[in-house]
């Protein structure tokens, strides 16, 4: 079980890449949007940038429609197209299936500590309410290395501060190392992997499904980010 920002961790030269020509290309979209002045009245004394969208227009003039016409741009159809491509990622996973490797439940990565987990927890966060019913912290660094070398080797090697990541297993694994309540499980549980960006052993059923939607999934994830951040430029 994992959270999608470690998982972004993971891939973060990549993510980095692909959200500057994400950024990148995001002039051209708005230039394209942009009204047709009117010259109005106002023209031998105006100072507006013509080429700035974030600035405050007069209420009379033709250009104030542009934060108009990109937020609709951005709200509803950029975001509709991720969202509609995110559904088809999801709905694909449904051609696999979960192999019962129990990995997964052995080692699982959050980027809060226990306490913070609980505190989440008890103000509501349904996701920290599942995990800390189920999972406990590792006692140290080395016991969770044991559990899965292969992707702690990884972390150590993408990530600049592994302190700030923490491990946990799942207390209701059994003394075989299965699951002792699978027909009970938690939604998080029948859940996972819930995006392809989570790193997988290569044991588990949807390491295939993960690998044909990895780069789509953070290709989506760097533009609801871009997305999110002119939004909330524009209203506020
Ligand atoms: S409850 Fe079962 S399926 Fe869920 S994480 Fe624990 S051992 Fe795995
Ligand atoms: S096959 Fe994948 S989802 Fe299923 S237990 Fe193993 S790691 Fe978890």
């Amino acid at each position: 079980m994992n959270d999608v920002n470690i998982d972004i961790l993971n891939t973060k030269k990549l993510y980095r890449e692909l959200f500057n020509n994400i950024l990148n290309s995001m002039p051209t979209l708005f230039e394209k949007l942009r009204p047709t002045c009117q010259s109005c009245e106002k023209i031998n004394s105006c100072k507006i940038n013509k080429t700035n969208p974030f600035q405050k227009f007069d209420e009379n003039c033709k250009l104030k429609l542009w934060h108009k016409n990109i937020i609709n741009a951005l709200e509803n159809d950029l975001s509709k197209d991720i969202l509609y491509k995110l559904k088809e990622i999801e709905k694909d996973k449904e051609l696999f299936i979960c192999n019962r490797c129990t990995i997964c439940c052995k080692f699982a990565t959050s980027e809060f500590d226990y306490r913070t987990l609980k505190e989440k927890a008890q103000n509501g966060d349904k996701f920290a309410k599942q995990f800390t019913s189920i999972f406990q912290p590792y006692n140290d660094f080395s016991e969770a290395k044991k559990a899965y070398p292969d992707y702690v080797k990884m972390l150590e090697e993408n990530l600049d501060d592994i302190d700030n990541v923490y491990f946990y297993y799942c207390k209701k694994l059994n003394e075989n190392g299965l699951c002792s309540d699978y027909e009970n499980r938690l939604q998080i549980c029948r859940d996972f992997p819930n995006n392809p960006l989570v790193l997988l052993p290569k044991c588990c059923g949807y390491k295939e499904w993960k690998e044909k939607h990895h780069m789509e999934a953070l290709l989506s994830h760097a533009t609801i980010e871009i997305i999110d951040f002119y939004i909330k430029k524009l209203k506020n």
